[in-house]
């Protein structure tokens, strides 16, 4: 019998990193398969997915040695070359293996299915499809009726003019990326849609990416109401589906299958839709570019924001980042050229930014029953606009009742056993509970060191802001919204509602309420404690607290009527730190040419590159030496010319349930220098940690976020 000519084909399938597996592995196939098929392959003692991935196969081994392909997912057309190259791209950049990374970017559950499984799901996806667009069930209403497209403000025009030449400009080659800067509410979303639009009508498809989950409904009900089939979109029905972590794995099965498929038109999605398969993509938006959540914090730790900019150049098409705060890396980009910065000058329909006010708490009058949170004069503010029906919003970043229980007596803290960091005392279920290891326990009703009774809470989180404000303004209706109001699927909704809805008078939260939320009623914002990122040892902390303080501003004042008495307050001990006084102006440029500035002399991003290396260990010594070994193997690289690499430290919070963090960092004036040394160095640091006993997991961060 004649054999059946065989050939190696190559797979990328799910081989962590530190298995020494970091390309794909060959494979025997009977048959040629398409460079981006699926397939199931045999891998040690286990089956799983594979991708035929592109690229000659490594020919290495023996034929005789290799296995063979178990089967091919053939009712799927292959993910495209571009994608591939972008799962490649991401790995190489953010040291990754192709395989581990191209199967974590697909949903969990398309990694388990055989051939009768998909064709079931095909078969619920058609039915899916044909109900109308409408029918997708959860999207909300958007707040007002649809009236049409609106007549395009002479700004926007001017943008999407600008945006149409770029497009021009660049016939074959890359638009340079642009950068849509404006204030909240002057109109960047409808430059979206507009765009959109556009690139719909051409028969493209179209990726949206925002920041938090909690905004996804609220923009998809913009984009379905303008592309949904309704009037206002001329009748012309587009599909329109939304990737992020909070779907059940089968809708997030179903809609990548909408987008690989070609069938859903629009692709709305947090960070991790950046790699949706799209095989006619004609355009990408980043909303609200600047925000720390496009960074992925685990696993490949890569940036959502960059790789959408390099999916946009190697597709060739436009990618618009739009921001009231750009990322200072952006702005920087823009500066010298590289990106196109377009401008929104106002508010739309002529809202003024609310009027900052700083107060200065070194010469505020304390009396009986006022706190340095809340102020004489912010509470009469407050009553003001009790009075008026308006409402207020208090943003202090920090959870709980207070962050630490003290005894006045010993000097007890409440510290964490297996941390370096305080218990925060939780007033509410009367617990004190480590936000780093999540160690809790009931509040002891005596210093557990003297037996003291009078042990007090230290300092203010939301809860006790809550409580004082009660306290203070009985009657006022308080609503607090941070990560412990919000535990339960639909808390949010439900509270954001009731603030859209006027039951709440007064708001108090962390960051969360800050975020893209279109709060008509509120005239005051109020940050109460926001100095702490002045003087943190984390060299974006300025940055991020300027954005938050802009965008916490920007829930004041969109309502045109009340915008004139709408205020932004700001209870600081230095207010006449450069951050504020630009805050004070809404000047985001004269701010970002400060900072710039000072991150140019301390060679810091974006003027430098860096990359972090964390260990963690059984003891602070197996951590620190296998850092210190890696040092020394960097410093005698000849690959690690230009690249600087830091003596190692602990990190911020050194200790988490009983493990200790060390971190060391590397700088370089190049991408292409760390890069050329994280691509000889990482084999080395595989190769090492078998050498260092007590080292529990090591990890790679290239553009860390915070150092
Ligand atoms: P941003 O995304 O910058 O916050 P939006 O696009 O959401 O701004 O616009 C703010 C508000 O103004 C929204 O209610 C939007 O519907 C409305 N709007 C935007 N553009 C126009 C326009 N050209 N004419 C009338 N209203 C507009
Ligand atoms: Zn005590
Ligand atoms: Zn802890």
């Amino acid at each position: 019998m004649a054999e059946l000519p065989v050939q190696r084909i190559r797979v990328a399938v799910e081989a962590p990193q530190h298995s020494g597996l970091s390309g794909p592995l060959d494979y025997l196939s009977e048959r040629a398969l398409a460079p981006g098929s699926l397939v199931r392959v045999p891998l040690g003692r286990r089956e799983l997915m594979g991708i035929v991935w592109p690229g000659e196969p490594d020919g290495g081994a023996e034929a005789a040695a290799l296995r063979p392909i178990l089967a091919e997912l053939d009712g799927l057309p292959p993910l495209s070359a571009s994608w591939c190259q972008l799962v490649e791209f991401a790995a190489s950049y953010y040291q990754r293996s192709i395989g581990e990374l191209a199967l974590a970017v697909l949903p969990p559950q398309l990694r388990e299915l055989d051939n009768t499984q998909l064709r079931a799901r095909l078969k619920k996806l058609g039915k899916f499809l044909a109900s109308p667009a409408e029918a997708q069930g959860s999207a909300p209403e958007a707040e007002e009726a649809p009236a049409g497209r609106p007549t395009l403000s002479p700004a926007q025009q001017q943008v999407l003019d600008e945006l149409d030449a770029l497009l021009d400009a660049a016939r074959n080659s890359a638009p340079a990326p642009v950068l849509l800067y404006g204030i909240t509410g002057s109109g960047k979303t409808e430059v979206y849609l507009r765009a959109a639009e556009h690139a719909l009508a051409q028969g493209r498809q179209v990726l949206v990416l925002v920041p938090e989950i909690n905004l996804t409904p609220q923009l998809e009900a913009r984009f379905a109401e303008r592309f949904g089939g309704s009037a206002a979109s001329g009748g012309a029905a587009h599909r329109i589906v939304s990737l992020h972590s909070a779907l059940t794995p089968a809708q997030r099965l179903r809609n990548w299958l909408a987008a690989h498929l070609g069938e859903a038109d629009l692709v709305l999605g947090t960070r991790l839709a950046v790699f949706a398969s799209m095989p006619r993509l004609g355009l990408i938006v980043v909303d609200e570019e600047h925000d720390p959540s496009y960074k992925q914090q685990d696993g490949a730790r890569y940036s959502a924001r960059d790789l959408a900019i390099y999916r946009a150049h190697q597709e060739k098409i436009p990618v618009i980042l739009g921001s009231a705060t750009p990322s200072l890396e952006s702005w920087q980009r823009a500066n010298e050229g590289r990106y196109k910065r377009l401008l929104l000058p106002g508010r739309i329909g002529g809202g003024a930014l609310p009027r900052v006010r700083l107060f200065d708490m070194k010469r505020m009058p304390l009396s009986k029953g006022v706190t340095t949170a809340l102020t004489t004069p912010l509470l009469d503010a407050l009553r003001l606009r009790l009075e008026r029906g308006e409402q207020s919003l208090i943003f202090l970043n920090r959870r709980g009742y207070a962050p630490v229980l003290h005894c006045a007596e010993c000097n007890w803290k409440s510290d964490c056993p297996h941390c370096s960091a305080w218990r925060v005392f939780h007033k509410g279920d009367r617990t004190l509970r480590c936000h780093h290891c999540g160690f809790t326990e009931r509040v002891p009703s005596a210093c557990p060191s003297c037996g003291n009774q009078d042990i007090a809470p230290l300092g203010r989180g939301t809860e006790r802001l809550e409580e004082q404000l009660q306290e203070q303004l009985p009657g006022a209706r308080v609503l607090r919204i941070d990560a412990d109001s919000t535990k339960h699927k639909g808390e949010l909704e439900a509270q954001l509602a009731a603030v859209h809805s006027g039951e709440v008078d007064i708001l108090v939260g962390t960051q969360m309420v800050t975020k893209g939320h279109d709060f008509r009623r509120i005239t005051l914002v109020a940050a109460v404690n926001p100095d702490g990122a002045l003087f943190s040892s984390d060299f974006r902390a300025p940055e991020r607290l300027f954005a938050l303080l802009m965008q916490a501003g920007g829930r004041a004042g969109r309502d045109a009527e009340a915008a004139a008495r709408s205020e932004m307050w700001v209870q600081t001990w230095h207010p006449e730190h450069a951050l504020y006084q630009a805050l004070k102006q809404h000047d985001f440029e004269a701010f970002a040419k400060s900072q710039l500035a000072e991150r140019e002399s301390a060679g810091l991003p974006p003027f430098a590159h860096l990359a972090l290396l964390r260990a963690e260990g059984r003891t602070v010594e197996a951590a620190q030496g296998f850092l210190k070994a890696a040092a020394a193997f960097a410093q005698a690289m000849p690959e690690a010319q230009g690249c600087l690499v830091y003596p190692a430290i602990p990190m911020s919070v050194a200790r988490v349930a009983n493990v200790e963090r060390m971190q060391m960092l590397v700088e370089a004036g190049s991408r292409g220098a760390l890069q050329r040394l994280l691509w000889h160095w990482m084999p080395e640091l595989h190769a090492l940690k078998r050498e260092h006993k007590g080292l529990l997991r090591w990890a790679l961060d290239v553009d860390p976020l915070a150092i």
